[in-house]
């Protein structure tokens, strides 16, 4: 078998556009342009070449880009202050602080002062559990959220939709919108039955909400940390393959069922300056029936995703309603 390769790369620009299309739909009909700050403390370089890319893409889909340099030394009383002048702004309806932060700062006392309603990392505990309860209003941390959208498009789903409405213009849906039924229908269509799922890697950030969101769509979980034992064995047995542990080309195709959807996380640079993910790309794409690759994969998706995500907070600000 020769794996198809999950482009998610294109998936991510399309879904940049849908969100585009959208956010435009909301000026018009509702005159709400979405606005997302951004916070960086310091001056690693490849954040702030992360935060400059967020700052484009935010303002090529028609939203508000705030951003806020902050000084490495900046204290954690001035930052809360800050993120708490953020939360009051009604113009900024998403708000990131680029991780990780200075050691000097207590990096959940920031992401818990956050407003959960403009939390559109979705590392908030509200927004966790939110999550975890299986409440559709949940904001979902990004990467696990373009993950489960890739999985989707490996089962060969059609791409998600996204779509606002309601609020004071019930009649503004743009004439594009399907029925409402078919609304429905598509929003809850991932229906991962009888797939076994093994995540590899446990964090806040990703293992642990894209096991969840995998529980959500009813697929069977297992999680994996540096503790488990025989993960090898364990992944073999995936119909879906999540590697999110930032160790490069730990999974080899001994791994991997024959036909499982495989989904690298990780990003690893090799002594050369390559960029390299948790699965050995080349063998396992032998065995996989789609797998994404390194770079060009799960990456694009993250920002895709955060931009949704702030629409998603827009609207509910707005009490709009929104499907994707
Ligand atoms: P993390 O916080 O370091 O977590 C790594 C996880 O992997 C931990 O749960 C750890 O287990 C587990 N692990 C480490 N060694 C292991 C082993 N030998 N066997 C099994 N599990 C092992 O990292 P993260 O933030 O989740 O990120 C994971 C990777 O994804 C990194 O390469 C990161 O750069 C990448 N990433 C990519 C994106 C993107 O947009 N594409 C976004 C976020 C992260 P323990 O809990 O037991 O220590």
């Amino acid at each position: 078998m020769s794996a198809n390769i999950i482009d998610g790369k294109a998936f991510a620009a399309d879904l940049r556009e849908r969100v585009a299309a959208a956010v435009a739909e909301a000026q018009s009909a509702h005159g709400l342009t979405p606005g997302l700050a951004v916070v960086l403390v310091g001056d690693d370089p490849a954040s702030q070449v992360y935060v400059r890319n967020k700052k484009k893409m935010t303002e090529a889909v028609g939203m508000h880009s705030f951003e806020h340099l902050l000084p490495a030394d900046i204290s954690q009383d001035t930052l809360l202050a800050l993120v708490e002048t953020l939360n009051q702004d009604p113009a900024v309806h998403g708000i990131l602080v680029q991780l990780p932060l200075p050691t000097h700062i207590n990096e959940q006392a920031i992401i818990n002062a956050i407003d959960p309603a403009k939390d559109v990392d979705g590392f908030h505990v509200v927004n966790t559990g939110k999550l975890v309860t299986g409440q559709a209003d949940a904001l979902v941390s990004c990467t696990p959220l373009g993950c489960l959208m890739l999985i989707g498009h490996a089962y060969s789903l059609p791409p998600p939709a996204v779509r606002i409405g309601g609020g004071h213009s019930e009649t503004a849906a743009a004439p594009h919108l399907p029925p409402p039924r078919e609304r429905e229908e598509e929003r809850t269509a991932l229906d991962l039955s009888g797939k076994h799922a093994v995540v590899i890697g446990r964090s806040n950030i990703v293992g642990k909400p894209m096991a969840q969101l995998l529980v959500n769509h009813n697929a069977t979980v297992t999680i994996c940390n540096s503790r488990t034992r025989d993960i090898k064995a364990l992944c073999a047995q995936a119909d879906i393959l999540v590697a999110a542990v930032g160790r490069p080309e730990m999974v080899k195709a001994d791994w991997v069922k024959n036909g499982a959807v495989v989904i690298d996380v990780g990003i690893n640079r090799t002594d050369a300056g390559k960029l390299i993910g948790d699965v050995a790309f080349e063998e396992v794409s032998a065995k996989a029936s789609a797998i994404t690759p390194v770079p060009g994969g799960v990456g694009p998706m993250t920002i895709a995703c955060l931009l949704r995500n702030t629409l998603q907070a827009a609207c509910a600000a707005h009490h709009l309603t929104f499907t994707l």
